[in-house]
This record gives structure tokens, sequence and C-alpha cells, in this order.
């Protein structure tokens, strides 16, 4: 059975492994597909397009983005997206330029602790987007934590002292930005929505009507129940499914390309499915979604 892994970092973002490397990496263990989802940019594509015509393997392009649901955020996977500049490449340049205010002030809370921190150390450590993750390697590289758990415990997450939120598209936007380049969106890892049974069917079907094409099922963290639950809400709104590692390397080093912690198969069903509904979005043409490649409503 071929496998594929449809979620992966690389250091265009906060991944430890080149594109190319990454690639390699997918390719050495078998798997007949991996995309790319770097956040907030499509830096690393072309090295990765590159490496999988030299290894054989399908590199699926993509990017991961973390959008707004009112209050909630919420990480939004864009597949199968092309190489042109566009509204898509300009917005995701624009949150990159966004990630470099958001970084500094969170350098500021953190000297107002007492972790003085250059924001030069942090750059450092960073080849396309930069972010929390290159935070905490920073503050990993001074000795003021000993983990990257620490650090997002301690300073950067949510309930840390240092935390300061993210700009953030709203979710319509995205699925939007996404569509006119001809891409599919995924909802990714939805366990991190901490929502289940009808409070979660009520956020899906709000995110279906506003476009969504996927919900990324299958996932490292999720439980078994949590994968059913998923696929059972995939089938009630007509949605496709995804499914990946979301493997970064040395920041996640117990998560594995393809096979998040051991338990983790995606098969390469799932891509064609995926890519199946791209091409029925293709051929109904842009903004009349819901109708067949012959213009029929479905
Ligand atoms: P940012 O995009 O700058 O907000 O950083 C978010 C990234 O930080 C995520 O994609 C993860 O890679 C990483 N991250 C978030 N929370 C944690 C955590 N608790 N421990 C380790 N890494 C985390
Ligand atoms: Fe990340
Ligand atoms: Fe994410
Ligand atoms: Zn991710």
């Amino acid at each position: 059975m071929a496998l594929i892994d449809l979620h992966t970092h690389t250091t265009a973002s906060d991944g430890s492994l080149s594109p190319a490397a990454r690639v390699d990496r997918a390719a050495a263990r078998g798997l007949a597909a991996v995309a790319i989802t770097d956040h907030d940019t499509l830096a690393g594509l072309p090295e990765a397009r590159a490496a999988g015509a030299v290894r054989g393997i399908d590199v699926v392009a993509g990017v991961e983005l973390s959008v707004a649901d009112g209050d909630r955020g919420v990480h939004l996977l864009g597949l199968f997206l092309p190489d042109r500049e566009g509204p898509l490449a300009e917005a995701l340049a624009y949150l990159r330029e966004r990630r470099h205010t958001r970084n500094r002030r969170i350098l500021d809370k953190l000297r107002e602790l007492g972790v003085p921190v250059e924001y030069k150390a942090v750059t450092a450590l960073a080849k396309g987007a930069v972010g929390r993750p290159h935070i905490a390697q920073a503050l990993l590289d001074m000795g003021v934590v000993t983990s990257f758990k620490e650090a997002f415990t301690r300073y950067l997450g949510v309930h840390g002292r240092a935390y300061v939120p993210k700009d953030k598209l709203s979710l319509a936007r995205a699925v939007a930005l996404i569509h006119d380049e001809g891409g599919l969106t995924s909802l990714a890892h939805p366990y991190i929505l901490g929502l289940a049974g009808p409070a979660l069917a009520e956020a899906v079907s709000r995110y279906r009507d506003a476009g969504l094409d996927a919900i990324e099922a299958l996932y490292t963290e999720h439980s078994q129940a949590q994968t059913l639950e998923y696929l059972a809400l995939a089938r009630r709104f007509g949605l496709a499914v995804s499914g990946g590692s979301d493997f970064h390397g040395a920041a996640k080093p117990d998560v594995d390309i393809g096979r998040g912690r051991g338990n983790l198969r995606v098969d390469i069903g799932v891509l064609d499915v995926l890519r199946a509904r791209r091409r029925k979005r293709e051929l109904a043409g842009d903004g009349e979604k819901g109708l067949d490649p012959l213009g029929r409503p479905v």
C-alpha cells in the first residue's frame, strides 16, 4: 500500500530540514507523495519540486495559514498551489512582514521580563518565515529554557508571559485566495479547535459554507475516537479528507514524516480523491462552485 504525507514543514518556515532534504527523507521512507506546507510562504516549493523530480516522488505544493474564525484561531492548509506570483503570494508577503512586528513585540515583552533577546539572534536562526519556534530556539541557545516545550509554556504559548497574538486573515478570505490560485483548502489538525459533538459539527458546517474543501482527519495527534469523528463529519458535510504528520524535524523530534508517532498511515487514495475534487472545481470554473463539469448544479 502506497503511503503519503500531506503536512510537513521545511527550513522555509520552522522545520529543520531543507526542502530538498525533506523530500529525500520522504523518499527514503518509501512515501509516494509529500506535501510541503510551510507557514506563510511558498519559498521552499521550487527546491522541493526539483528534488521530487530527481527522487521520483510526487511533491504537492502547499502552505499553512493561521486564520481567524471570530476569536478562534484555525489553521488552514492550501494544497495544489501554482508557482506563479499573484494575490496569494502578496498576502503571504504581508503576513511574513507582520510576523516581524509581532516577533519584535514578543521580544519587548521578554525584555520587560528580564530576558533580553536580540532580534538579530532570532532572524539568524531562520531562513524564511520567522516565528515563535525561532525565538524558542534562541531562548534554548541562551540557556534561559531547557526545552521548546518550556519556552512555549513559560513565555511564548497562549498562556505564556510574553504571548502576542498573530495577525490572521479571515477564514473566508484565506479560502478565496487559495481557490483563486486553483488550490484546495483543508482544515488542519481539527483537534486544536478543542470541540466535539454538535459544537464541532456547527463549526465544520460553517467552514464548509465558507468554501472549505477538506478536513485533516488523519493527523499525528488525533486519537482513534477523534479520527473517527472527523471522518464522519467529512462524510456528513461532503468534505474530502486529508492527512499528514506535521513533521518539523528538530522542533518536534518525536514526529516522523509519514508516520507521526508511529500510528499514522495516509493512503495514496486520499490524494487521488483530493485531486479528483480539484479537477471538478477547475472544470466548474471560478465562482461556480456546486456545478458539475457540464455546468449543471450538483
Ligand atoms: P508562530 O507561527 O510563530 O505562531 O509559531 C507557531 C509554531 O510554533 C507552530 O507551528 C509549532 O511549530 C510551534 N509550536 C506551537 N506551540 C508549541 C509548543 N507548545 N511546543 C513546541 N512548539 C510549538
Ligand atoms: Fe510550525
Ligand atoms: Fe498548524
Ligand atoms: Zn503545520
